[in-house]
């Protein structure tokens, strides 16, 4: 039993009956989530009898870390599943803090023509305790506390739902990683009913939501994001216009600029019109497009891009230029690929890994 997928009343109920006081369990937390220890043997609190059996019948770990490569900005960790799949993490250095990347799902179901996730298509949902071990396995590896999380690696969150709110509920729960909801954002393409249902769910309606827009044009997001046609454009923003924001919250529409597609000004001016009267709701986040070779779009010369980001701020919509961190190691935040064996031929080095 993967002890990461466990919540405190559940683990306090596990110990129970294998015949320890329930406060165990808060010891056990205690160790894994404040101090990143994931060795009974080291958790001097408890009795050797109990730390014998209770390594027994828990692990800690699934995954296995299979590379590392690190860049000025951005530190990209890759591991392998237990049925051999690779997934990515990325560690990305802010100004002033760290902010974890996190894969939701092996590849992507929702197809989004741009993408380099969606390439492979979908080959299976990531289990909570995957989720939490990317952060464990990445904050065992880096001095400074990480408090920011963003799922933005492989995957659509909210296709996986259950998994990744039980994620969540680890990573911002007082006895798991404390973070501040605030500091927890979850991206997705923009699944309405997925977000109907997040909208009612009082754990997930309290982290940041982002929404990955990409145009304010209904046939043409329907080109680019496929999804476009069972998730109609006005029918999002309705259900975005209606969700339940904590206060001083904004939604951040996720703009990646694509060079001739979605970066001209009558596109940012049609954004404006599509956020209308609902500025202070939204954000916008312009991500120049990160090329890959397998795709054949490309990133917009600078000017074009603030020119884009003029449009939204002479009508007092905040928009911030954000580029997608890590772009030298070969594969960003959001633009993962199962492809380590490319990497490894570009190195010359590692050993083959069946993905
Ligand atoms: N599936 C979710 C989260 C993962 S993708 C979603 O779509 O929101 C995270 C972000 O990366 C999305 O906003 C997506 O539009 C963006 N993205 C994907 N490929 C990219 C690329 N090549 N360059 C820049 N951003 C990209
Ligand atoms: Fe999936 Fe997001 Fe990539 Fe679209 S942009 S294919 S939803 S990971």
């Amino acid at each position: 039993m993967n002890i990461l997928s466990f919540n405190r009343e559940e683990l306090r109920d596990r110990v129970q009956k294998l015949g320890l006081e329930p406060f165990r369990a808060d010891q056990i937390l205690n160790w894994v989530y404040k101090k990143f220890v994931t060795d009974f043997r080291e958790m001097s609190n408890l009795s050797k009898p109990a730390r014998e059996m209770l390594s027994e019948v828990f692990s800690f770990y699934s995954l296995t870390p299979v590379d590392k490569v690190p860049s000025s900005d951005a530190v990209k960790y890759i591991f392998q599943t237990r049925d051999g799949y690779l997934i990515e993490t990325v560690l990305i250095k802010e100004r002033d803090h760290l902010t974890l990347c996190v894969s939701s799902q092996v590849g992507c179901a929702v197809g989004c023509t741009f993408c380099a996730t969606a390439l492979d298509g979908l080959k299976r949902n990531l289990e909570a305790h995957e989720i939490v071990e990317q952060f464990i396995r990445v904050q065992q590896d880096t001095d400074t506390r990480i408090r920011n999380v963003v799922f933005m690696g492989m995957g659509e969150p909210l296709a996986n739902y259950d998994n990744v709110r039980k994620a969540v509920s680890v990573m911002v729960s007082p006895w798991g990683l404390d973070l501040s909801k605030r500091r927890v954002t979850v991206s997705t393409s923009g699944l309405i009913n997925q977000l109907r249902r997040m909208s009612e769910d009082k754990l997930m309606r309290e982290v940041n939501l982002a929404v990955s827009l990409n145009s304010p044009r209904h046939r043409l997001r329907e080109e680019i994001m496929p999804i476009t046609k069972t998730n109609p454009l006005r029918e999002l923003m309705d259900v975005l216009i209606e969700f339940p924001l904590p206060v001083y919250r904004r939604i951040t529409l996720e703009y990646v600029l694509i060079k001739g597609v979605n970066d001209d000004v009558r596109d940012a001016e049609e954004l404006v019109r599509l956020i209308g009267r609902h500025r202070k709701r939204f954000k916008v986040n312009l991500i120049p497009y990160n090329p890959d070779p397998a795709l054949p779009y490309s990133r917009p010369d600078l000017e074009s891009v603030y020119r884009f980001q003029k449009v939204l701020w002479g009508n007092k919509i905040s928009a911030l230029i954000r580029f997608s961190k890590g772009v030298e190691v070969f594969g960003a935040c959001g633009q993962l690929r199962n492809r380590s064996m490319v990497k490894f031929n570009l190195h010359g080095k590692g050993t083959k890994v069946d993905s």
